[in-house]
């Protein structure tokens, strides 16, 4: 029989939460650490999975509660090897989450490998671009998940569960370390991971248990268009690492484009991301996302500079993505480097992203929009 929607969600409770369930329910204490390694070690996708719990258990279990656990409605893949999955969730919305595989490189010629944490780093990354909120309300101009709005936040589940999915399906890729497909995580797909916090840093709290998928700080970044009060939340609360959208110069311009910035402006930010905890050499890497005449000038890569100056940061640079519908253009590769020059000018590690996926559209921030409306197109789909 199955539980009713506002059972309590398996996939959303922590260890010691279980815990608490599974001595409610009378059952052995060590059954909980079981239930958690099913969840969020294993990624399992239903009850039924779980051969090792006692029958009588697991259908106490299925009566209950629930256990959230994303459909996968498509994938498209690129010939760069990213992978772009479109989840839905159980009550019908659709989400995504961008896969993008990295090859081991010398990090001077491969900005992309650049990591603080792992100077020379050998070893392949694997990362996986995580959805926050279906659509989003921070209304960013230039942004495609701004014009949905924001339609819900994500529960805790449903961020960890993306992994879960997307882990699943990487699993006999050749290439892919089964035991752990995906190596990093970056909250950056749909949504403002600090306007959903509390959901935000309960998954991380999953996502990086040891008893779970085991995820390292070092290699999880939240991103934000600067919600300074949770800024400075998830720096006392988390290890993890931050990253800003920052995307103009001047109050007059980033206000413009995006709405956030009337409530906290450029000095506020940049205030709350010098007191960020910056433990073990981080930087906070500042994204800015190139617009053509909007915000691509010397002048504003200059401004970028001073405003940063002194703080432990390193820039990335993304070549706006253009959207159908959206008026704002790609600056081209030119000017591109030209803004990159002046920041490298004033000692800046300043990387230009590439645009991964470009056949697939699939640059993070920009994800599609189109299946919340129309009927899903099933591209490569395994559901
Ligand atoms: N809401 C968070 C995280 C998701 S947006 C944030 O704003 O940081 C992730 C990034 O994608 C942001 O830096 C955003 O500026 C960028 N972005 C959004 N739309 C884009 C587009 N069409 N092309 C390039 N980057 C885009
Ligand atoms: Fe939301 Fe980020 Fe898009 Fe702005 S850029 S609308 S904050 S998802």
């Amino acid at each position: 029989m199955a539980a009713a929607a506002n059972a309590p969600d398996l996939r959303s409770a922590s260890l010691e939460e279980l815990g608490v369930l599974v001595e409610r329910m009378g059952e052995k204490p060590f059954r909980a650490r079981q239930l958690f390694r099913w969840i969020h070690h294993k990624g399992a996708g239903s009850m039924e999975e779980m051969t090792d719990l006692p029958r009588p258990f697991r259908e106490r279990l299925s009566r209950d509660t629930r256990l959230t656990t994303l459909a996968v409605d498509a994938v498209q893949r690129s010939s760069d090897g990213t992978r772009k999955y479109r989840l839905r969730t159980e009550d019908g919305k659709f989400i995504e989450a961008v896969y993008m595989p990295e090859e081991p490189g010398p990090d001077a010629f491969d900005p992309e490998a650049d990591d603080e944490d792992e100077p020379g780093r050998k070893r392949a990354r694997r990362t996986l671009c995580v959805s926050t909120q279906v659509g989003c309300a921070m209304g960013c101009g230039f942004c495609m998940t701004a014009t949905m709005g924001l339609v819900r936040n994500l529960t805790a589940g449903e961020i960890a569960d993306q992994v879960y999915r997307v882990n699943a399906d990487l699993r006999d890729v050749p290439g892919v370390d089964p035991q752990r497909p995906l190596t990093n995580l970056v909250y950056m797909g749909m949504g403002e991971p600090l306007h959903n916090y509390v959901n935000v840093k309960r998954s991380l709290d999953l996502l990086l248990h040891p008893e779970g998928a085991n995820f390292s700080h070092r290699h999880v970044t939240v991103s934000t268009s600067g919600l300074v009060p949770n800024i400075q939340r998830l720096g006392e609360e988390t290890r993890v690492k931050l990253a800003v959208s920052l995307n103009a110069t001047t109050d007059e311009q980033r206000a413009r484009l995006m709405p956030v910035d009337k409530k906290w402006n450029i000095a506020a930010l940049i205030d709350a991301c010098r007191k960020f905890p910056m433990k073990y050499g981080r930087r906070i890497t500042f994204e800015y996302v190139l617009l053509k005449d909007v915000n691509d000038t010397d002048a504003d890569a200059r401004r970028l500079a001073d405003l940063l100056a002194g703080l432990p940061a390193k820039v990335n640079l993304i070549p706006y993505n253009e959207n159908p519908g959206l008026e704002f253009g790609d600056p081209g590769a030119e000017r591109v480097q030209a803004f990159r020059r002046i920041l490298e000018g004033r000692g800046f590690a300043a990387m230009v992203r590439k645009n991964r996926g470009r056949d697939i559209s699939a640059a993070c921030g920009q994800l599609a929009v189109a299946g919340q409306k129309e009927a899903p197109i099933r591209l490569g789909a395994r559901a």
